[in-house]
């Protein structure tokens, strides 16, 4: 049925949470690191629309990092930093069927399949702010908090605050922590670096990587990011360009692809709109040109996609019409 006003529309979305909150299975991820452990009941959904509106429900002022739902929206400030070719050579955007941390490589060039999993989102990481390439520093290591690091994770908050439309903040202890324990990150960089699509020190781009999955934000926020999306790459409140429409448009296209990890084509199938979701239990889902939707449950299942958040998702979408390989769609 169709909500009418904003009353009906937040009594609908608690009915949703309701709804899916009785699914108690899945895990919390255990890479959140301790000071972040979240409590397993804690759930919310926000909607906005592409023209403003905004709708939440539940813990929708809960704090929880965004993870790997910063990599579309890093991938589309990295488009318009560094352009669409330099972007292209060090990136594909073919769905990898691994896991979000395995090492994804194409054959040939060595670049990482696509920016949704992590060897993809470090090398997209560093084409935001882009080093000239004449100053690849040879062979000398760098610290971690080189002035370089700083400055583009500078920019990167700045960028993610303007897609959310207020001031957004990195917990730094929480990176710190994850930093510490990186190993893994830590060598999918190095393979990069043989393989000559990371333009920084390995560390470089990891910590600064890790800052940007640790940026703190509400359920809210991702709605109203997801619908900076879905409106071209202009906050619909604020009125902000914050991308171009071509960053906007192919990032929502590899959304569509792989931001599901290799849950990707089961979820396109099954709910049929671009999305992408992080281990920390947010989803975000974006219908183009209508809504942003975001939707938060810290359990996770195999695939570290939130089990609640999926089910939530297919509520939402079957509720409100929004497959988009529907032939007719109802206005949201
Ligand atoms: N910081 C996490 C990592 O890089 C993000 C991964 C995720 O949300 N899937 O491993």
């Amino acid at each position: 049925e169709q909500p009418e006003d904003a009353s009906s529309v937040s009594e609908y979305l608690n009915h949703v949470l309701a709804e899916c909150g009785e699914d108690t299975s899945g895990e919390i991820s255990e890479d959140i690191p301790a000071p972040g452990a979240t409590d397993p009941a804690l759930h919310a959904l926000a909607l906005v629309t592409a023209d403003g509106s905004e709708y939440g429900a539940g813990d929708d002022e809960h704090y929880f990092t965004i993870q790997s739902i910063s990599k579309p929206f890093v991938y589309a400030l990295a488009l318009d930093d560094s352009g669409l070719e330099r972007v292209h050579e060090s990136v594909g955007t073919e769905p990898s069927g691994e896991a979000f941390n395995e090492l994804s490589l194409e054959g040939g060039t060595g670049r990482p399949l696509n920016p949704m999993i992590n060897a993809g989102a470090i090398v997209t990481h560093q084409l935001v702010n882009p080093q000239p390439t004449d100053s690849k520093n040879n062979g000398q290591h760098t610290t971690s908090q080189s002035p370089d690091v700083q400055t583009r994770t500078a920019r990167i908050v700045e960028g993610l605050s303007a897609f959310a439309g207020r001031d957004l903040k990195v917990d730094h202890e929480l990176a710190e922590d994850e930093y510490s324990k990186d190993y893994r990150n830590l060598a999918i960089a190095h393979m990069l670096k043989t393989h000559d699509v990371l333009a920084t020190e390995p560390e470089e781009a990891v910590r600064g990587y890790t800052d940007q999955c640790c940026v703190l934000v509400t359920v809210r926020d991702l709605a109203r990011m997801a619908a900076t999306l879905a409106n071209n790459g202009v906050h619909p409140e604020t009125g902000e360009r914050v991308v171009s429409e071509g960053a906007a448009r192919r990032t929502l296209s590899v959304m569509a692809t792989c931001g599901m990890y290799d849950g990707s084509g089961r979820w396109l199938a099954r709910i049929g709109i671009p999305a992408k979701s992080g281990i920390s239990g947010g989803i975000i889902g974006v219908l183009p040109g209508q809504v942003g939707l975001a939707s938060f449950a810290p359990r996770l299942d195999d695939e570290g996609n939130s089990i609640q958040g999926v089910e939530m998702f297919a509520r939402l979408c079957a509720d409100l019409g929004l497959h988009l390989m529907a032939s007719e769609r109802r206005d949201v």
